[in-house]
């Protein structure tokens, strides 16, 4: 058993931890594969490509909804739920609001505290790097680490601000988006083409005074949702009603994502959306060495100032001004070619 508290681990006790269903060694291992420390990513690729063969069998939940949605609470019962089926349940949470404000939504309060402390439970607060979207880059490897650690599913929840859905649509196999009664639909993602996205709606809160609300806006939802392209072949969105409070419809949503599953995989559409999320994954690591090699070069640095300054006086075109850098970085000393 290492010592777990050193500063680092060799990739051989990140490895045999996470294998071995360490909860601690799963903490520190998604805390290295989300470093964007340079010293860090060559046993980045080490501890991923030891893992990888033994990832790619949980379910894959996508979670979302405006902040208030009542995503936290619904997760802690449905969590129970899933934990109390004998499922082993890992929930990474990625906070977008941390690159905007510097504070966090996610991380604020105490959140999934019963869940949080089941030895069948994994919940994980990431915070969110700068990728695009405010999902942080790292959530698809956070996802293989969870997998290789055995958890039959793993649930990535985010907050929904827009490009946030996007992003984690592209990662789970599964994507479900919590609406409140009364939020206006457009807030909550009618406008943005987030409910296109989601392969179950779920009007969320229906208990007490607010159900007949929640019943309506059911209705309502599902109009909308008939004139939408289906997510996957044979499905049609479904909109359910659900309190994390009473635990209304928490049993009936697990069964119809199960159904989802069930006849997904038998179709294939499941398999090729893991196929297409690979294809995508791979661009995003590409993506994401070269912006760091352009930005993290000492010439572009010193450059990108004089040039944002000439962008931001009218002196040059942003066009212009880009071209300039890309070619001059090529041929510049230490520069990404
Ligand atoms: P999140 O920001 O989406 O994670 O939302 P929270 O789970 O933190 O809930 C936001 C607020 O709504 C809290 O005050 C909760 O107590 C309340 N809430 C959450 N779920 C329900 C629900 O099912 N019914 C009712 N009545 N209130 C809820």
């Amino acid at each position: 058993m290492p010592n777990i508290r050193r500063l680092t681990l060799s990739t051989d006790e990140y490895v045999t931890g996470v294998l071995a269903r360490n909860p601690a060694i799963l903490g520190r291992a998604i805390t290295l594969v989300e470093s964007q420390a340079v010293s860090h990513q060559a046993q980045i690729q080490e501890v991923l490509s030891h893992l990888a063969p033994h990832a790619g069998r949980s379910k894959r939940i996508g979670v979302t909804g405006i902040p208030g949605a009542g995503k936290s609470t619904f997760l802690e019962t449905f969590g129970t739920h899933l934990v109390n089926q004998g499922l082993r349940l890992a929930v990474l949470a990625v906070d977008p609001s941390s690159t905007l404000t510097g504070g966090s939504i996610l991380a604020d309060k105490l959140r999934m505290e019963k869940l949080s402390q089941n030895p069948h439970a994994f919940i994980r607060p990431s915070p969110s790097g700068p990728a695009l979207g405010g999902v942080t880059q790292r959530t698809r490897e956070a996802i293989l680490v969870c997998e290789a650690a055995g958890f039959d599913v793993v649930i990535v929840e985010t907050v929904g601000v827009g490009q946030n859905e996007i992003a984690v649509r592209a990662m789970v196999d599964y994507f479900l988006l919590l609406m409140i009664a009364g939020a206006g639909n457009e807030i909550q993602g009618l406008k943005k083409g987030v409910v296109e996205l989601a392969d179950t709606i779920v009007i969320n809160k229906a208990d007490g005074d607010n159900h007949h609300r929640c019943v309506e806006a059911q209705a309502e939802m599902q109009g909308a949702v008939h004139y939408l392209r289906p997510t996957a072949e044979n499905w049609s969105t479904p909109v359910l009603l659900a309190s994390g409070v009473s635990g209304l419809g928490i049993k009936e949503i697990w069964c119809i994502a199960c159904e989802f599953f069930r006849l997904n995989e038998v179709s294939g559409t499941l398999a090729g959306r893991r196929r297409e999320q690979a294809v995508k994954w791979m661009h995003a690591l590409i993506a994401e060495h070269l912006q760091a090699r352009f930005y993290g070069n000492e010439w572009v640095k010193n450059a990108l100032v004089e040039a944002e300054a000439a962008v931001a006086g009218g002196k040059v075109a942003p066009l212009q001004a880009a071209a300039r850098l890309l070619s001059a970085a090529r041929g510049a000393p230490h520069a990404p070619n």
